[in-house]
């Protein structure tokens, strides 16, 4: 049993897999607060599902790509059990997750996503440094950016880890109506970074506020 906030069908809106049709599952809780979350609604609001009965719902949209986020879905255990059994299925599994809890015990063939939170977030301290030593050349990491601050920190984190050599993908994301696009553009640009800048791409299709979407 898992409480689940939303199951819908959308545009994945970030990562290398950003602008393709993609299933979402929205767990609920999660164990941090950052300051510029926009999914509140998930840290309390969901029912109750089944394993089977969220497969039953995925299987719906009849499509093969599947991202599991929050809130924080790994707060709930049983989502190693979805995972396992969607991937089993043939599904192309990704999870989204803040980076504070262990990613070790994820199936190897979930692409994982994790946040790096940045100072602005004021979650810093919740990042749980140890991940890194169990991502993938198929997983992404993905700072979530809101000043200049925060970009330098950010620069510092993927030198020391070298994490461009150990995963897929180094995203850079600007905090949402917090600093211009074009100014964290350009930072990258002038530090010739290798790091993919994206934009919350379902924020600029939709309404910034819609849910499920
Ligand atoms: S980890 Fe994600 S869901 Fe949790 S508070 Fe931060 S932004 Fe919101």
């Amino acid at each position: 049993m898992l409480k689940v906030n939303e199951i819908f069908y959308s545009i994945q809106g970030e990562s290398t897999h950003a602008g393709l049709p993609c299933v979402f599952v929205r767990l609920t809780y999660c164990n941090l607060r950052c300051v510029y979350c926009d999914t509140e609604y998930a840290f309390y609001e969901g029912k109750d599902m089944e394993i089977e009965e969220i497969i039953s719902e995925v299987g719906k949209f009849d499509c093969k790509l599947v991202e599991i986020t929050g809130g924080e879905p790994l707060m709930q255990e049983e989502v190693h059990t979805l995972m396992k059994s969607l991937c089993d299925m043939g599904y192309e599994l990704m999870i989204e997750t803040g980076g504070s809890l262990p990613i070790q015990n994820i199936d190897k063939r979930v692409k994982v996503i994790m946040d790096i939170k940045t100072p602005f977030s004021k979650m810093e301290k919740k990042n749980r440094y140890e991940n890194f030593e169990h991502l993938k050349t198929t997983d992404e990491v993905k700072f979530v950016i809101g000043s200049r601050e925060d970009y330098d920190w950010s620069k510092k984190i993927i030198e020391k880890y070298e994490l461009t050599k150990k995963v897929k993908q180094v995203l850079f994301s600007p905090v949402f109506d917090q600093i211009e696009n074009i100014q964290l553009a350009e930072w990258i640009l002038e530090d010739r970074l290798n790091v993919r800048f994206q934009l919350q791409m379902h924020k600029y299709i939709w309404h910034p506020e819609t849910r499920g979407v």
